[in-house]
């Protein structure tokens, strides 16, 4: 931790490709219908002070922009290498995402970012739990990320095993965490795992109960939302579109 305390204390200033990045690469040979932001004038690289002047409504447009890129198959152009680069001596993440383990839900391509951009934590039922909390609270309370987002998404398997009751292992205690979503979806129709429309509503629900969550265990998080430093949010992952939609703000 010495070494991240460090490098998110500010002594470090390097340019470097943050969430925004991607829009600024775009910048360079893309229509100009992909930005938004105020972007430095020289090559895609962006600085912790440019970072740190971003509004986290700022951010979360950059991540439906990205979706949109993703959605149209028109990815912003991409170097990893040249990113790993610019990354290696210090990271400054616009967001913090908290996914569900399901392989067809990788943040950093649904979003369309690059290496550095987001923090993204990732767990069966995108749940909330004591370590993604004080991983949260690493990405904004020590980093500076301006977003903490909860990125649940249709058809998701953990869900359907919360409203089946399955007992496995230590997958029991992780249902168990889902499990509050059940009772709290109000739904008319077959309440069962295999209606698709019941499952997504639960997920939806989860989402929701999670930023409840987010904001009463972690009274830091809560904080830095109330004082406007960060936002914290909810979205839904359409496996079938690619779509995500924003279903808290
Ligand atoms: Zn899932």
């Amino acid at each position: 931790m010495s070494q991240i305390s460090h490098e998110s204390s500010g002594h470090q200033v390097v340019n470097r490709r943050t969430v925004l990045g991607a829009a600024m690469r775009s910048c360079a040979i893309a229509p100009l219908t992909t930005l938004s932001m105020q972007l430095a004038p020289q090559s895609g690289s962006l600085t912790k002070e440019q970072r740190d002047r971003m509004a986290p409504s700022q951010v979360i447009e950059e991540l439906k922009k990205g979706n949109e890129r993703f959605r149209a198959g028109k990815m912003a152009p991409r170097d990893y290498l040249a990113e790993k680069r610019s990354s290696a001596a210090g990271q400054y993440p616009a967001v913090v995402i908290l996914g569900c383990l399901d392989s067809r839900v990788p943040a950093e391509i649904v979003f369309d970012t690059g290496i550095g951009d987001s923090f993204v934590g990732r767990v069966a039922g995108n749940i909330v739990n004591d370590d993604m909390l004080g991983s949260m609270e690493f990405a904004c309370g020590v980093s500076g990320a301006k977003v903490v987002l909860v990125l649940g998404h249709t058809a998701c398997g953990a869900v359907k095993g919360a409203i089946d009751d399955v007992v496995l292992g230590n997958l029991t205690g992780l249902l168990a965490r889902i499990k509050p979503a059940i009772p709290a979806t109000k739904f008319d129709g077959e309440k069962s795992s295999k209606n698709a429309p019941y499952v997504d509503a639960v997920a939806r629900t989860n989402v929701l109960l999670g930023l409840e969550e987010i904001r009463r265990r972690s009274p830091i998080l809560a904080d830095l939302e109330k004082k406007g430093t960060i936002k914290i949010v909810g979205a839904m992952y359409t496996l079938s579109t690619g779509l995500v939609e924003f279903v808290a703000s």
